[in-house]
């Protein structure tokens, strides 16, 4: 018996034999009923197409001014880059550091990650790094859900200060799409794509075994 045959339950540690599934099936745990996971292959399709989404929003959003700012009477529209370096100016690094992790750095690793995986998996294959990048993903998703609460500080501070005025153009409304689409893709579990992976041939490790072989 194989060790990628066997499962875990989150719930309670029963260790169990992995069935496979077939679409729209669910493997649980006998023991305490806990959901053990899902059959992905449909979810799959739909969660690669929100997170290249997502990612074309965010660049949007990204790339169209979202506040006016006011420095010495001279009035002028800037992106979300743009004001946090205004932020910076006015010796408020940490809230422009904070902002950036959670608004930017964090969405995009998360989003990159997730589209380093999701493609070659689609594509029948295991990517190279593939375990490191998952738990890399798990370690920033935290963060990168508070990105609304931060944009909201942002706007706060920036109002507080009274250096700038939202305008409500395509960059916000991209943000409030992304923030929608965001809600979608961390509603993935990317646990499943170790399952779906299980299924899959490792490139490296074949051509080793061929290697062995001849
Ligand atoms: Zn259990």
């Amino acid at each position: 018996m194989k060790r990628t045959d066997l499962i875990a339950c989150h719930e309670c540690d029963a260790l169990l034999h992995k069935p496979r599934l077939s679409k729209k099936m669910s493997a649980r745990c006998p023991r305490c009923g806990a959901t053990l996971y899902r059959s992905s292959s449909i979810h799959l399709e739909r969660i690669c197409a929100v997170t290249l989404g997502a990612l074309i929003t965010f660049l949007i959003a990204q790339s169209f001014p979202i506040v006016e700012l006011e420095i010495n009477g001279i009035t002028s529209k800037t992106t979300l880059i743009g004001a946090l370096a205004a932020l910076w100016s006015e010796n408020m690094e940490i809230v422009a550091i904070v902002v950036f992790c959670s608004t930017i750095l964090f969405p995009l690793t998360e989003l990159l990650a997730l589209l380093y995986v999701l493609i070659p998996i689609r594509a029948g294959f295991v990517p190279p790094g593939f375990n490191r990048v998952l738990r890399a993903i798990q370690f920033v998703r935290p963060w990168g859900m508070i990105e609304v609460l931060m944009l909201g500080i942002l706007i706060t501070v920036v109002k507080m200060l009274s250096l700038a005025r939202v305008i409500p153009e395509a960059s916000l409304f991209a943000f409030g799409a992304l923030t929608l689409m965001f809600a979608v893709v961390v509603m993935f579990d990317p646990r499943t794509l170790w399952d779906i992976a299980d299924t899959l041939p490792r490139r490296r490790a074949l051509e080793q075994s061929a290697r062995h072989t001849s």
